[in-house]
Formats: structure tokens, sequence, C-alpha cells
């Protein structure tokens, strides 16, 4: 299974299975044509509805985009303060950038497949680095939110209070009146939201914002699970991805490459350090402590892991010296903020023989010490870090990490995930398999928009569940 050459692999999918339109400059985004070759070939396919949605919402992103005369309107009317009932030929979903990087990330994707179901155009805040992050990605016309726009200086301020708050509109259940006066709603998706802008949820109190060109959103979590338990976007959804557990894989595949400076980075990265070997396993370690570390519990908690699951070999602790029998060679990425696990495993590796000869090489790309996400070059980093985990084979995450879920579901790689650590103490069993390659929901809400009462949303359709390292998170499976 050796490589073909040090970028990998070879095959006639550059476009990934017709995910990604043709119509692009190579050059001012080299990942999106050279990233096929270094990954296998996806064992999940994008479906036909959902290339042809993608098509159609490149043609509407044209046609409404910055600076287009629909846009140049629909901003005028925001503007002039006239608005709601008023039907509009382009709406819109802005998002605004918000927490750490695979935060963002996966609520961006969650946004885009919100506005792929009501037919609006997402526009991008750049906050201090998404443009520096991540390519255009549909052609033509830029998705980044214009410096110009007549209330950017706003979005800092919006907040659960705010008039113009979903949550604030719906319970005074005057739908229209507060919205009308700004000319838009404001979506708060955020961990801390409240049961009123949990109705962002129900179908009853969406339709209101069908009425409203402008929505801005803002989010820090995965919410694509609940979307699939709304009856007015179940059906699409389940036509667009007919397996569940590929939203993310696709949505993320389709929007998120990086930028030739961050391409540099991973391919550097790839060349000099993982692609000789015959096997790349992955280490996220992700510690919510706000200590310094490296903990013994933590460390004694990734090898006991690996070794049970066979994604490591054990060290002969008796053998100083044993020929080596077995040609096979693993390369081990592992990601951190601190570099103490990193040294840990890799000492262990050059002090004592693996029980199977087996060589293996430990690599870790960055050590930041902590998170600095107002920082560019940290933010790069971070991004191709999380890049260079879903090009590995296999891949061990921590629990309640966006960062991981980033790097597994763009991978298609279903991880070990580290049990969450009580009292300092490794869990036993020390990881689970995860039953699926999409992200965890963190804060969903748990009603039944019908009856107005409280459910189990993790037992309503079997490809809706809890998660396996949140026990009242939301994943598709
Ligand atoms: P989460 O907090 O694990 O869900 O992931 P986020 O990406 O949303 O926020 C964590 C942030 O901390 C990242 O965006 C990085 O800025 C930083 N960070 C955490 N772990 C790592 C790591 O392994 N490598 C790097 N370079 N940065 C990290």
């Amino acid at each position: 299974k050796k490589k073909l050459h040090s970028a990998g692999f070879e095959h006639e999918d550059k476009l990934l299975g017709g995910l990604l339109s043709s119509r692009f400059d190579q050059d001012s985004c080299l990942s999106r044509y050279e990233s096929a070759s270094f990954r296998k070939e996806s064992p999940y396919k994008p479906s036909s509805d959902l290339i042809s949605k993608l098509r159609r919402y490149e043609a509407l992103h044209k046609r409404c985009g910055p600076y287009t005369e629909s846009y140049n309107r629909t901003v005028a009317k925001l503007s002039s303060g006239e608005m709601i009932g008023e039907p509009s030929d382009c709406n819109y979903l802005i998002w605004v950038s918000f927490s750490g990087l695979g935060n963002r990330i996966l609520t961006l994707g969650s946004a885009f497949v919100y506005a792929l179901l009501t037919d609006r155009v997402l526009l991008v805040d750049r906050g201090a680095d998404m443009d520096d992050l991540f390519c255009e990605p549909f052609p033509e016309v830029s998705w980044l939110l214009p410096l110009d726009f007549p209330i950017y200086d706003q979005f800092n301020k919006l907040n659960q209070k705010s008039p113009e708050c979903f949550g604030n509109i719906v319970s005074n259940n005057s739908s229209s009146s507060s919205s009308s006066k700004s000319g838009f709603v404001y979506l708060h998706l955020v961990h801390d939201y409240d049961a009123n802008d949990k109705l962002f949820f129900c179908d009853q109190d969406q339709s209101f914002l069908q009425k409203t060109p402008w929505l801005i959103m803002k989010s820090d979590n995965y919410f694509i699970p609940s979307l699939f338990l709304m009856p007015s976007f179940e059906q699409e959804l389940l036509t667009l991805f007919p397996d569940q557990q590929t939203v993310f894989h696709f949505i993320g595949r389709y929007l998120f490459f990086p930028t030739n400076p961050i391409w540099g980075l991973i391919t550097r990265y790839y060349k000099s350090y993982l692609s000789q070997s015959d096997e790349i396993i992955g280490i996220q370690v992700r510690v919510f402590d706000t200590r310094v570390g490296p903990f013994q519990y933590v460390l004694d908690q990734i090898l006991a892991c690996s070794f049970r699951n066979n994604i490591l070999p054990e060290i002969n602790p008796n053998e100083s010296f044993a020929t080596p029998t077995n040609s096979n060679s693993k390369a081990v990425v592992l990601t951190s903020l601190s570099s103490g696990y990193f040294e840990n495993i890799r000492d262990m590796y050059w002090e004592h023989p693996t029980v199977t000869g087996e060589v293996i090489q430990v690599f870790q790309p960055s050590h930041e010490g902590y998170q600095q996400t107002e920082k560019k070059t940290h933010n790069r980093k971070a991004w191709a870090e999380m890049y260079l985990l879903s090009l590995t084979d296999k891949l061990i995450t921590s629990s309640w990490s966006t960062f991981g879920y980033v790097a597994q579901s763009l991978g298609g790689l279903t991880p070990w995930i580290l049990y969450k650590p009580e009292n300092e103490t490794t869990p036993n069993p020390a990881c689970i398999r995860a039953m699926s390659i999409e992200p965890c929901f963190h804060a969903p809400p748990f009603f039944d928009c019908k009856k107005r009462s409280g459910i189990d949303t993790g037992d309503v359709v079997p490809h809706v569940r809890h998660c396996e390292d949140m026990s009242w998170g939301l994943k598709l499976v």
C-alpha cells in the first residue's frame, strides 16, 4: 500500500465526484486542485441532488452576491428601514465570525446548509482572518460581506437582548414590529441561547423569517442535526444527503479550502514527515484544563487507547536492542497546545523497541501553549493542523473538541474519541470508536414543537442520536 510518490495518491477525481465547480482559476487556490492527491479516494459519493443544488446555489450567489444589482437594491432597503413583508428577489444570511477556528468552520458549514434550504445567499463576516484562511468557495462572486455594509459596526453589539433578536421577537409575538424598524433579524444560536431563541428549530416560528431579506447569525454550534428534525427541511435534507453521516464531509470539502500560504504549511509538512511511511496516525490532544500540563493521566489515556485498538504497537520494555523484524513504519502526527505528550511518546519509541518490530516516528507541528484566536499566524497553524489530521489513515480525537470534529469529517475518518477524563483519572475504557464521521451538536433543543413540551430529541429518528462524547449532544449517524 506504499504511496506512488511523495505527493500521495493518483486518481481521476479532482472535482470530488462533481462536488466542485470547474469554473475556477487554479492558481488562486492550489489546494482545490491538489488536495485530492493527498487523500485516498473517498468511499462517499455526493448525491446528484446535492451536486445540482450546489450548482443552483452558485448561480444564485452570482446573481445576488456583493455589489450585484440585486445586492445593492436590497442593501438600500436595509438603510431606508423599509422592510418585512416586502418580497425581495434576493435574501441573505450573514454569518458573523465568532469563537475558535474549529467552531467557526462548523457553524459556517451549518449556516451554508441553512442558506441552501431557505434559498438565501450566504455572506461571511471576514472577522480578523477568514479571508486569510479560506479560498473563495463560489466561482466569480465573493462570499465576503463588503466592509461598507451599512450595519457592519453593529455586529459586535448584537446579543440576546437586542430588539432584533429572533428570541425576543417571537416571545413578544410581535413578529414584525421591531425587526421592521431595523430591517433585519438577528439569530442568536450561541451555546447560552434560551428557550425562545431555540424556537428557531420549530417550523411554525421559522415562517416569519421568510419575510425578512436580512438574517444575521452568530453561533458556536454545529446545529445541522436539529434541522433534520424539522418537517419542513427533513425531506430535502434526506434527498441531498441519503447517507446522513456525510453532511459535513461534503459541505466541508466543498466550502473549506486552505489558501495558498496555508496549503504550503500543509504540503511541506506532509511531504517532509508523513508521506514516506506506510500508515499515518493522527492524534488530536485537546485538554480542557486551565493548567499547563502535560498530565500523566492524559498520556496514559492516549497510550491505552492506541494499544487497545491496535493503532500503535506496545513497546518491549525488557529488550533494549532488537533487530527490526518488520519493515513497516508508522508516522504519528500529534496536535496539541503543549508539547509534553509528543515528547513522551517520541522518547518512548526511541528508548524501546516495539513488540511488532515496526518503526514509529512521532511528530508535532506546533505547540502554541494556549488559544490565541486573535492572532493570524496562530489560526493559520490551527487550520493547517486540522487539515493535516484529516489526511491521516487513523485518527484519535478528544471529546468535546470541534478541532477534532473538523479533521474527522473532512477526512471521512471514523475516529476513536478519548473520553473526557473526570477527577484527573484515566477513563477506562480510554476511548470509544465513533458511530459516524459527523460532528456533535453540543447545545441542541429538547423541545417538541407540535406539543410545545419537552422531548428527547436524540430518540426521534434513527439517524439523529446522542453523541459518544457528550450525552446531551446530537449527531447524525
Ligand atoms: P475546540 O475549542 O477544541 O472546540 O476547538 P476550536 O478550534 O474552536 O478552538 C480551539 C482553538 O485553540 C483553536 O482554534 C486553536 O486556536 C487552538 N488550539 C487548540 N488545540 C490546538 C492544536 O492542537 N494546535 C493548534 N495549532 N492550535 C490549537
